[in-house]
């Protein structure tokens, strides 16, 4: 059975017993960003219930033109004002590097992308970066950031000074 099939099926199951309408702006005022980590479920990894946070997620979690456009959208329209920064251990992002990404791409479809993978090497030191072009952001209200990054191999966050 295809993914998707099986997701519907779900869909199903999670309807029945649907909880009911929230209100669209988050309850904790929190927005986090997330690397797309398959090991990561972030509702039950932070304590957060739905209708909490909103949750921004890409490849290695980092700061992108994107993730600020909804920082933006979840601060200036959605009231959040707490960011949350979550990075992890063996992020696929530390496998390769911005070059060899590119080339891996560009012999395979013959394209280049004219955005670099914006991989790194230690998750810590990419976190520091993440909350630095937030401080440097003129688009957010607030810039009360916490950086974490989570071990795969332990379930636990550690805070990133
Ligand atoms: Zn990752």
């Amino acid at each position: 059975m295809a993914e998707y099939e099986q997701m519907l099926a779900a869909n199903e199951e999670w309807a029945r017993d649907f909880a009911g309408q929230l209100p669209v702006a988050p309850k904790r005022k929190v927005a986090v960003v997330a690397c797309m980590d398959s090991r990561m479920p972030l509702f039950p990894l932070l304590g957060l219930a739905v209708g909490d946070a909103h949750v921004i997620r890409n490849a290695g979690g980092v700061v992108t033109d994107d993730t600020i456009r909804s920082l933006t959208i979840s601060q200036h329209l959605l009231g959040t004002r707490e960011i949350v920064l979550v990075h992890h251990t063996d992020c696929g992002l530390q496998k390769t590097d911005d070059e060899s990404f590119a080339d891996l791409v560009e012999q395979a479809t013959g394209v280049r992308p004219p955005w670099p993978a914006r991989a790194f090497t230690d998750a810590d030191d990419d976190v520091r970066e993440s909350i630095r072009l937030l401080q440097e952001s003129p688009f957010l209200l607030s810039k009360d950031v916490c950086g974490t990054v989570y071990d795969v191999a332990t379930g636990r966050l550690h805070r990133v000074a």
